[in-house]
């Protein structure tokens, strides 16, 4: 017999698009998610998909009865820098460089403005250019330039540290932040990545004190009330590998060993708000509902290689 999990930490998944906000939506209640992610239509476009006044009536009935933390990912393709090229700068007087990110940030302004409607707020890959002080001031100079609907959220991602991709640490990151105007600056947050915080290879999220002083940087150098979204990834690659490979939790580098470190990541998002996407399968929906079970005065065990081989948290397939 199967066993319905009631998961404790606001999680979900990005799931698959259905055409219509609405019954995506309903698909991640069916599934026990409290958030969800989606990309909102081609994610190798940048042309987004238009959502009828209708979707919109029945998304936010269904929010009524459902409250969740709704966000979309904008297209990877998106380079909020301009063109990854030495030339390629946006704002610096590369005329089709500013058209093509004109012509990106009218679309993104068009996602902010639904999901100021039925959402929490929108996730883009901040961009890559070889000129790393200049693409972040391109960046900062990109988000200057929308017209946020009112209480919209553009949310920044670090990147895994691969090749010329900017905001690979939280002082990049920064950089961007110092670069917007103030008045914008209430609708930008931050998306943080475990699998990329694991590539870049600051932080050694197996251990808990790793863990702890990911939160005090963040805090230091940005501010925790900007951690506004976590994907949470494990990874396939080693520790620093800079590269942006999500496995399974417990069946990647980062907690294959033990869940330790994670159910203290889970809980610290808890007590800060902090709701968690994960961007793997549905499968990681079911590793945390088991989770859900163990209690907090419960984890003892040092190796869980995979959590439905944990004896200690008496956690069976
Ligand atoms: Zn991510
Ligand atoms: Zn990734």
């Amino acid at each position: 017999m199967s066993k319905i999990y009631s998961i404790k930490w606001n999680v979900g998944a990005h799931i698959r698009f259905s055409q219509k906000i609405a019954p995506t939506i309903r698909e991640a209640i069916n599934s026990g998610m409290y958030t969800l992610q989606f990309f909102m239509g081609n994610p190798q476009s940048l042309k987004r998909q238009r959502i009828t006044d209708e979707d919109i009536k029945k998304t936010q009935e269904l929010t009524k009865k459902f409250p969740m933390s709704i966000y979309t990912h904008f297209p990877y393709v998106a380079n909020f820098a301009g063109k990854s090229a030495p030339d390629g700068l946006a704002w610096s007087g590369n005329q089709s460089v500013d058209g093509y990110v004109r012509s990106m940030l009218k679309e993104l302004e068009y996602e902010l403005s639904i999901m100021a409607q039925v959402g929490h707020g929108v996730v883009i890959h901040p961009g890559s250019h070889p000129n790393r002080q200049g693409g972040l001031e391109a960046i900062a100079k990109s988000i200057n330039k929308i017209d946020f609907a009112p209480g919209s959220q553009v949310l920044l991602e670090n990147c895994a540290g691969e090749g010329n991709k900017l905001c690979r640490d939280f002082k990049e990151i920064k950089m961007v932040l110092d670069g917007i105007d103030e008045d914008n600056l209430p609708n930008v947050g931050i998306c943080v990545d475990t699998a990329h915080i694991w590539g870049q290879g600051d932080y050694d999220l197996r251990s808990i004190d790793e863990v702890e002083r990911m939160f005090v940087d963040f805090d230091n150098i940005i501010g925790l009330e900007n951690f506004r979204l976590l994907h949470l990834n494990d990874s396939e690659v080693p520790l620093g590998s800079r590269k942006d490979r999500h496995a399974c939790l417990g069946e990647g580098y980062i907690w294959k060993e033990g869940f330790e470190s994670l159910l203290y990541l889970l809980n610290k998002c808890k007590e800060l708000d902090i709701p968690a996407v994960l961007e793997t399968n549905g499968y990681d929906m079911l590793t945390l509902g088991q989770l859900s079970e163990i209690e907090d005065d419960e984890i003892v065990c040092v190796g869980v290689p995979k959590v439905q081989e944990c004896d200690c948290c008496r956690i069976t397939a």
